[in-house]
């Protein structure tokens, strides 16, 4: 009987390895059982910013120059189009890839965690989306890269401070201007939060950066001492 039970096991492991093989999201390559979503390849091809160890504003810092006053930003890697960092933003949104999130959050703290810079972070504060999506989604993927920061950094993960307003769709093919002003309106407050003086936001990606400006400008009317820093997993270049 357990011998039947180990085969029909086995017999389910290999239909499960058919219909849901164990591939790498970028080159197909079969992953070994000590990768996740990514083979160790296609994590070198990805390119790092090294924000962190940077003496000289950064190219993410300037972005927000004559914007926002804001402490300390950091994006692990640089996006760029056809290479692992598209697949891995592109399935973390649409493919039901949660744990895939929280990989992308642990690997941004383990950067995180040598540099100097983001030791007066106190909380983070993941960039909230929109209730109905959230639920087609399943989750929050800044919310889940906040978690994968919060399991090698201890710090709280506040929800429900700001939080989105209507869905006004999607904002890629907006011009600048216009997209700071959608987004300016895509927030607003929610909850109070503890007397924090050093919070950072968290995003998948930064584009233009007026998700976080909006953001950041409605904390700010609040809070107005609040320290603000930025922490994404990627910057487009
Ligand atoms: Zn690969």
């Amino acid at each position: 009987m357990a011998q039947c039970k180990g085969k029909t096991q086995l017999y389910l492991d290999g239909i499960k390895h058919l219909v849901f093989p164990n591939t790498c999201l970028k080159c197909q390559v079969e992953l070994s059982r000590f990768e996740q979503h990514i083979c160790v390849f296609c994590w070198e091809m990805l390119q790092r910013t090294y924000f962190e160890s940077y003496e000289t504003p950064s190219a993410m810092d300037q972005l927000f120059w004559g914007r926002i006053n804001i402490s300390e930003t950091f994006s692990l890697y640089y996006f760029e189009k056809e290479k692992p960092i598209q697949e891995m933003l592109h399935a973390l949104k649409y493919h039901f890839k949660a744990p895939l999130g929280r990989q992308m959050g642990e690997r941004m703290a383990q950067v995180i965690l040598q540099s100097e810079k983001y030791k007066h972070i106190e909380a983070l504060i993941p960039v909230p989306i929109h209730a109905r999506k959230r639920f087609a989604r399943g989750y929050n993927q800044s919310e889940l890269i906040a978690e994968g920061i919060a399991q090698k950094i201890k710090l709280p993960i506040l929800m429900n401070v700001v939080e989105k307003s209507s869905n006004n769709g999607s904002q890629t093919k907006r011009n600048r201007f216009l997209r700071w002003e959608n987004a300016s309106e895509q927030f607003i407050l929610g909850k109070e939060m503890e007397s924090y003086s050093h919070i950072a936001i968290v995003d998948d990606v930064v584009t233009t950066g007026a998700t976080l400006e909006a953001m950041a400008q409605l904390l700010r009317s609040r809070y107005p001492t609040l320290q603000i820093s930025l922490l994404s997993f990627a910057i487009a270049k």
